[in-house]
C-alpha cells in the first residue's frame, strides 16, 4: 500500500465507495488523514460502515472544513445531471482530484505510463507491464480492477502503467505520464461527457500535464480512427508531446505499422521487420496487433531497449482472462473464454481468428442484437444458446442457416459443443456470448469463471 503519512492531519472528503473510493479512504484514513466519505448508493455505505468507515453527507462542505475532495471515477458529476456535491464543491472552490492525483503527489519521482482509448486498454496496460517489468521495477493499477493506491511504492527506479478510463483523465491534474499510450476512439459513454466532443475532450486530458523533464514526453497514437489521427496532428503542432504513429491499416513514414500481422518500425534507413506478430498465440487478431505494436512501441520508445529483448519478454505474455484467452486444448481441440465479449461488436473480433467454430452465445441481449455477424456465419459450425436471448438469437441464427441447440445453461451448452467438437477432431469451442451476462451471472467473470471450470474439468477426463 502506498505510504500516505504527507495527508496526515489533512481534511479529506471522498465522494464515491466502489473499489476505488474504498481504498483511497482506507489508505488516508490509514495515514491518519480526516476522512469524509460518502456514496449515494445505500448499499455501499452499508458495505463502508461494515469496514468501519462512517458515512457524512457531502453536500454541506465549505472550504473551511475541507482541504479537498477525492472523486471516484465510477460516479458522473457533470453529464447527464451536475451531481450537487461537485456542484457544491466546485462554488466553494474545492479542488476535486481523483486517486490518480495522489500517487502522483506522493511517487513524484517515479515513471508513469498511462493508457487510454475506447478498446484495448486492459490487454496493453497489462502487455506493457508484462513486458517492462522485465527490465525495471513496474506495477500496473487503474481502470484495469487495481486501485492506484493498494500499489507499492518504487520511487524513481520504478515504473506505474495506469489504465485510465475517460472518468479517470478528466479528473486528473498531477498526473504527469512520461509515455501515454492512445488507442482508438469509437463513440462510448457518451451520456457521462454531454457527447462525443466532450468524451475526446476527457479523453485528450491525459496529455494535459506533461512532465517537466529533459526529454519530451512521448504519445504513441494509433492513428487509424479519425479522431485520434487529429489528436495527433494537434498534439504535434504543439510540439510538447514527442508523438510517435501506429497504424494496423497502412504503412507510415514514422512511428510503427504492421502489415499481413509483421510489426515494422520505421527508422531513418528505412522500415525495419520487428516481428512476426501471428507468433503471439495470446493475442489473435488484428485489434490485439493494434495492441502490440502500441505495447512495444511506448517501451522502445521511453526506454531505448533492444527490439528482440522486447519482443522476447512479450512472447510469454498469457493473455487477460475472459478475452480470447485459451482455457484448455483437447485432442486439438481449443476451448476459448472471450466471456467479456459483451456486445457483438467484441464477439466479432473473436469470430474473425477462427475456423470451425462452436460457438456458445446468448445472455442479456443488447439493442442491435447480433447485428454486423453475417461475414463470419461461414466460420460457425454450430451455436449453442443459452440465456434470456435465446429465442431472439435463434431466429436470427435461423434466418442465415447456421445450425444451432438451445441448451439454456452454460454447462449443457460447454458439454454439446465439446461432444460436437471432439467428433469432428478439430476446431474451436468458443465463448463469445455477444451478451450482458446479469440474466445468469454476476458478472462477465463469473460466467467466465464457470466455462474454464468446466473446460478444465473436461480436460482432466
Ligand atoms: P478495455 O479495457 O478498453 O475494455 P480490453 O483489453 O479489456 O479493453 O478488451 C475488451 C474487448 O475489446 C476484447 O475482448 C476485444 O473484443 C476488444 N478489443 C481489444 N483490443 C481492441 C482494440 N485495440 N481495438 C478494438 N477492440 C479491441
Amino acid at each position: 500500500m502506498i505510504n500516505l503519512s504527507a495527508f496526515a492531519g489533512r481534511k479529506i472528503a471522498v465522494m464515491g465507495l466502489g473499489k476505488t473510493g474504498l481504498s483511497t479512504v482506507l489508505s488516508l484514513k490509514n495515514a491518519g488523514a480526516h476522512v469524509y466519505a460518502w456514496d449515494d448508493n445505500q448499499a455501499s455505505r452499508d458495505y463502508a460502515e461494515t469496514l468501519g468507515i462512517v458515512c457524512t453527507d457531502l453536500t454541506g462542505i465549505t472550504k473551511e472544513t475541507i482541504d479537498f475532495l477525492v472523486w471516484s471515477p465510477g460516479i458522473a458529476h457533470t453529464h447527464p445531471e451536475p451531481h450537487p456535491v461537485a456542484l457544491r464543491a466546485r462554488a466553494e472552490g474545492i479542488k476535486m482530484i481523483s486517486d490518480v492525483d495522489i500517487l502522483s503527489m506522493v511517487q513524484a519521482d517515479a515513471d508513469y505510463i498511462g493508457v487510454t482509448g475506447t478498446n484495448g486498454k486492459s490487454t496493453t496496460t497489462a502487455l506493457i507491464g508484462h513486458t517492462l517489468k522485465e527490465f525495471r521495477p513496474t506495477q500496473v493499477g487503474g481502470n484495469i480492477g487495481i486501485p492506484v493506491l493498494d500499489l507499492e511504492p518504487m520511487g524513481a527506479e520504478g515504473t506505474y502503467v495506469l489504465e485510465m478510463s475517460s472518468y479517470q483523465t478528466e479528473l486528473s491534474q498531477s498526473f504527469q505520464p512520461v509515455g501515454v499510450v492512445f488507442l482508438n476512439i469509437t463513440p462510448d459513454h457518451l451520456y457521462r461527457h454531454g457527447g462525443l466532443q466532450g468524451y475526446i475532450d476527457a479523453k485528450k486530458q491525459i496529455f494535459s500535464n506533461p512532465p517537466k523533464r529533459e526529454r519530451k514526453p512521448i504519445a504513441v497514437i494509433c492513428i487509424d480512427t479519425e479522431d485520434c489521427f487529429d489528436i495527433a496532428e494537434e498534439l504535434e503542432d504543439d510540439g510538447v508531446w514527442s508523438v510517435v504513429p501506429v497504424s494496423t491499416q497502412k504503412r507510415l513514414d514514422k512511428g510503427a505499422y504492421v502489415e499481413e500481422g509483421k510489426l515494422y518500425e520505421m527508422r531513418e534507413e528505412g522500415a525495419i521487420l520487428i516481428a512476426d506478430l501471428n507468433g503471439f498465440e495470446h493475442l489473435r487478431g488484428r485489434h490485439n496487433h493494434e495492441n502490440i505494436a502500441c505495447a512495444y512501441t511506448i517501451i522502445r520508445q521511453v526506454y531505448g531497449i533492444e527490439p528482440q529483448r522486447i519482443i522476447e519478454a512479450m512472447m510469454s505474455f498469457g493473455g487477460l482472462a475472459h478475452r480470447q484467452y485459451l482455457a484448455a486444448t483437447i485432442n486439438s481441440v481449443q476451448y476459448i473464454n472471450d466471456s467479456k465479449a459483451t456486445n457483438a461488436d467484441a464477439t466479432a473480433r473473436a469470430l474473425a481468428c477462427f475456423n470451425e467454430i462452436h460457438w456458445i452465445l446468448g445472455g442479456q441481449p443488447k439493442e442491435g442484437g447480433l447485428n454486423g455477424l453475417d461475414e463470419y456465419m461461414k466460420r460457425v459450425q454450430h451455436a449453442y444458446l443459452i440465456g434470456e436471448a435465446a429465442p431472439q438469437f435463434a431466429e436470427w441464427l435461423n434466418a442465415r442457416g447456421v445450425p444451432f441447440t438451445q441448451c439454456g445453461t452454460l454447462d449443457v451448452a460447454v458439454m454439446a459443443a465439446h461432444q460436437n467438437a471432439q467428433n469432428n477432431g478439430a476446431g474451436v469451442v468458443l465463448l463469445s456470448p455477444a451478451c450482458a451476462s446479469w440474466d445468469q451471472f454476476k458478472s462477465f467473470e463469473h460466467r467466465g469463471d464457470l466455462f474454464v471450470d468446466l473446460v478444465t474439468t473436461l480436460a482432466r477426463g
